[in-house]
C-alpha cells in the first residue's frame, strides 16, 4: 500500500516550535477522567527523581507525566482529553 498523503515529520517543526515556545502553564486542559477544565498551572505537581507527575486538582487522576533523560524529556499526556495553547497565528 502506498500512501502519499502525508508529509515528513519535519513539516510540523514550525508549528511544534511555536507550541512549545509558549508558556504551557497558561494552557487549559481537560481531565480525561472527570472532565474538569482548568489551566495547567492549577494541576497538582508531584516531582520525583526522574521528572514529575501532574494530577488533576479536581479528581487527583494523572493528567501528564514528564520524564527527564540525558538530553531529552518524554511527555505522557494520556490523562488530558485535550490541551489548548494560545499561539500568535493571526
Ligand atoms: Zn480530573
Amino acid at each position: 500500500m502506498s500512501d502519499l498523503n502525508f508529509l515528513d515529520g519535519n513539516a510540523a517543526a514550525g508549528l511544534l516550535s511555536e507550541i512549545f515556545a509558549v508558556d504551557v502553564t497558561a494552557a487549559r486542559g481537560m481531565c480525561s477522567h472527570c472532565g474538569d477544565q482548568a489551566e495547567v498551572a492549577k494541576a497538582h505537581v508531584y516531582p520525583n527523581a526522574h521528572g514529575m507527575v501532574l494530577r488533576c486538582s479536581a479528581c487527583g487522576d494523572v493528567l501528564a507525566m514528564l520524564v527527564e533523560h540525558p538530553g531529552r524529556v518524554s511527555i505522557d499526556l494520556q490523562g488530558l482529553a485535550w490541551l489548548q495553547l494560545a499561539v500568535d497565528n493571526e
